[in-house]
């Protein structure tokens, strides 16, 4: 049994610090949970680079998680339980787990009245205990995204931008689905290595920095339209690949801004779009206002942005289904396991490395293990 908690803080200046907190103290409505396998995602990267300024010192949203303390009031959750974390509020998107409050980078963590905080997390069964269990919150974005994007089907023409795992979970959730004619547009570095040995052969491959981008894409679709686009890039991406797919999309054609944008609005050729608002509009399976923007675009045709946040409770079950049945696949995704007390200086390498941008980079997930 742990003595201290141990937390890896937000560093002043870039990336992280192991420090140590006093435990959570569990009074009677509370649960203390120990993360035990908890993923390093781009946008911890990018807050850890000084990308954004969340209040959270301490990040880690993707995670399971196991119960080790549970209050004398608590009925829903029991010591030994095992947990998935769901990391938006549904009814108030603003509060994020790793975001707005401090996350799962630590060997303790307290959720304070848990029976009114049930929106936070989901029971896993058994063969999830383990780090391919902290692939449940991304794949469920993805299958957030598949419904958005209307469920294409085997005919329809799919770009996804990004080559990082919200990407390539992306693929293979549409692969998995039946769609094959999709078009990855890349990055330099070596990840596109991980997305060939997928084994995905439909997959066609077009160079995000190649000179002629536009008609390179244009070519891998055969000269056919696009039905749908996904914008899993990282931020600094964004603008280009809105501007780049208004000229391949088909007219009345979805565009999905996965990722956030440097900035809230964007502008484009024909005019400008925001994003920031545009990704407010699905909230955890919710749609608010619209819950798609039309955009017009300098040829006259219309493209429909969709945006999401956060994942319901029901692309969270289906996220552990899909894993559960193909679980070979999904443990692909983790290519570096790493003990949490030992993260600090991993974590710190990845952020000079998105920092520099550096092409050798090839890694998908990096899993922080917790075992005390
Ligand atoms: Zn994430």
């Amino acid at each position: 049994m742990t003595q201290v908690n141990y937390a890896l803080r937000k560093s002043d200046f870039r990336g992280v610090e192991l420090v140590e907190t006093a435990l959570p103290v569990c009074q009677g409505d509370d649960v203390v949970i120990a993360p035990r396998y908890v993923g390093l995602c781009g946008t911890d990267l990018n807050i850890l680079r000084g990308g954004r300024s969340d209040s959270a010192q301490i990040l880690g949203h993707e995670g399971v998680a196991e119960v080790v303390q549970a209050g004398d009031n608590v009925r829903i959750l029991s010591v030994g339980d095992w947990v998935v974390l769901n990391p938006v509020n549904r009814t108030n998107q603003d509060e994020v787990l790793g975001h707005s409050f401090d996350g799962l980078f630590q060997s303790r963590m307290k959720i304070e009245n848990i029976e009114q905080r049930q929106w936070m997390y989901e029971l896993i069964p058994e063969v999830l205990r383990s780090r391919v269990g902290a692939l449940i919150e991304p794949l469920a974005t993805a299958v957030y995204s598949y419904e958005l994007i209307g469920k294409p089907d085997r005919d329809s023409n799919v770009v996804i931008f990004g080559d990082g795992p919200v990407a390539l979970l992306n693929l293979v959730l549409l692969w998995l689905r039946g769609v094959t004619n999709i078009t990855l547009v890349h990055g330099s570095s070596r990840r596109v290595d991980f997305a060939k040995s997928l084994g995905i052969e439909s997959t066609r491959y077009v160079n995000y920095s190649s000179s002629n981008l536009t008609e390179n894409i244009v070519e891998s679709l055969y000269g056919c339209p696009a039905d749908v686009t996904l914008i899993c890039t990282g931020p600094n991406s964004v603008e280009k690949c809105v501007s780049v797919s208004l000229k391949y999309t088909r007219s009345g054609g979805l565009v999905n801004l996965i990722a956030s944008a440097m900035h809230p609005v964007i502008s484009v050729k024909s005019g400008d779009l925001n994003v920031a608002a545009i990704r407010r509009m699905n909230v955890c399976g919710q749609v608010y206002g619209n819950g798609s923007e039309a955009f017009t675009t300098a040829e006259g045709s219309v493209v429909n942005f969709v945006g999401q946040r956060g994942t319901s409770s029901s692309h969270i079950r289906e996220s552990i289904d899909l894993i559960s049945r193909y679980t070979g696949v999904f443990r692909r995704f983790v290519t570096s396991r790493i003990d949490f007390r030992t993260a600090a200086s991993f974590i710190n390498d990845r952020v000079e490395k998105t920092v520099s941008s550096s092409r050798e980079f090839s890694d998908m997930k990096m899993i922080l293990v917790n075992d005390s």
